[in-house]
């Protein structure tokens, strides 16, 4: 079996808690504002857009695109690539990429959102290629 990048554990804080309960059950969600109907991330519980404490969440229907990317191929054991992806919901989300050839990343490919485990065995989102 081939090494795989071992993924680092997300901490639990009460503004993320239901994020990463949702990612147990391979759901994405976001906050949402609903003062300023924008949504955000990462989750807070006051809006960064506009400072309103009346947020909720919403389920991401976990599709996007590349924004930005990097191979992290030097320095590490076994190489792995992150990006930024800008969600269909608008905003961006900073992500680990899987099941793709990194080689053939592109600004502007087309992914969807995917869950595994990490070092402590709690999942955590990652996106691939649709
Ligand atoms: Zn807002």
């Amino acid at each position: 079996m081939n090494k795989e990048h071992r993924l680092p554990s997300p901490i639990a804080n009460p503004e993320n808690k239901a994020f990463l309960e949702a990612a147990q059950n391979d759901q994405l969600v976001l906050k949402h504002c609903n003062a300023c109907n924008q949504a955000h991330y990462y989750p807070r519980t006051i809006c960064p857009h506009c400072g309103s404490n009346d947020t909720s969440w919403i389920k991401s229907e976990g599709l996007g695109e590349i924004y930005s990317y990097t191979v992290m191929r030097r320095g590490v054991e076994v190489p792995f690539a992150m990006a930024y992806v800008r969600l269909n919901e608008g905003i961006s989300i900073l992500t680990h990429l899987t099941n793709c050839d990194f080689d053939a990343i592109r600004v502007g490919q087309k992914v969807k959102v995917v869950f595994q485990e990490t070092q402590d065995g709690q999942k955590t989102h990652l996106f691939e290629p649709v």
